[in-house]
């Protein structure tokens, strides 16, 4: 299974690509976790696409194809989710999947409007010893020591960063919903229902049992 899940910034999409590809054992990819992972390394890589992820803008196109194309050639089955991001990555996906034979199986465009996005990405906080993510009001984080902490906001979810990447994703990213819808590929999803219910919708919009 090859899918893509498109969607602004706090629609969940980490959160359902993680369900969806432990459901159907399937390989999550993550271009935002790869970029801050690389960060975290302290690589010379990672220090040059820093500066991009912390003030909410684009890494440059062919640095990000590069970073993520050993990921798809290392997996049969996965969930993409962060990419691609603007034609030219969809365009540089397309070549890359070509060269390996594979297509693409569907498309889910996760939608929620702006105001909702930038509520939860403003409260939203991370473990720093489990990696897991809460929600200072909707989700808090444990106060019985499950998970030990800090919890912290992830810099790019600063509110300057939020509107930059909103507005990058409107101009950019959602355009891309045409560019699929047109070879038949695209799902729609609302992304303001229940966790477990937009999973089942995805579940059953690519043809899986949820
Ligand atoms: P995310 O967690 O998907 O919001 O990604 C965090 C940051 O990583 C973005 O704001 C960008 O700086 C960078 N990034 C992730 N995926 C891409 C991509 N497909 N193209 C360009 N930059 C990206």
């Amino acid at each position: 299974m090859r899918i893509i899940l498109l969607g602004p910034q706090g629609a969940g999409k980490g959160t359902q690509a993680q369900r969806i590809a432990d459901k159907v054992g399937a390989k999550h990819i993550s271009t935002g976790d790869i970029v801050r992972a690389e960060i975290k390394s302290g690589s010379e890589l990672g220090q040059k696409v820093q500066d991009y992820n912390d003030r909410g803008e684009l890494v440059p196109d062919e640095i990000i194809v590069q970073m993520a194309k050993p990921y798809l050639d290392d997996a049969d089955s996965w969930i993409l989710d962060g990419f691609p991001r603007n034609e030219a990555q969809a365009k540089a996906l397309d070549a890359a999947l070509d060269e390996l034979g594979e297509d693409l199986d569907a498309v889910v465009a996760l939608e929620a409007p702006d105001e909702a996005l930038v509520t939860r990405l403003s409260g939203r906080r991370q473990s720093q010893a489990t990696g897991n993510i809460y929600h200072v009001e909707y989700d808090p984080p444990p106060e019985d020591g499950d998970d030990p902490g800090p919890f912290v906001q992830r810099k790019d979810d600063a509110e300057e960063a939020i509107r930059r990447r909103l507005e990058i994703y409107h101009e950019q990213t959602e355009p891309l919903k045409d560019y699929y819808a047109e070879r038949g590929l695209l799902v729609v999803v609302d992304a303001e229902q229940e966790i477990p219910k937009v999973t089942e919708d995805i579940l059953e919009a690519v043809g899986e049992d949820a």
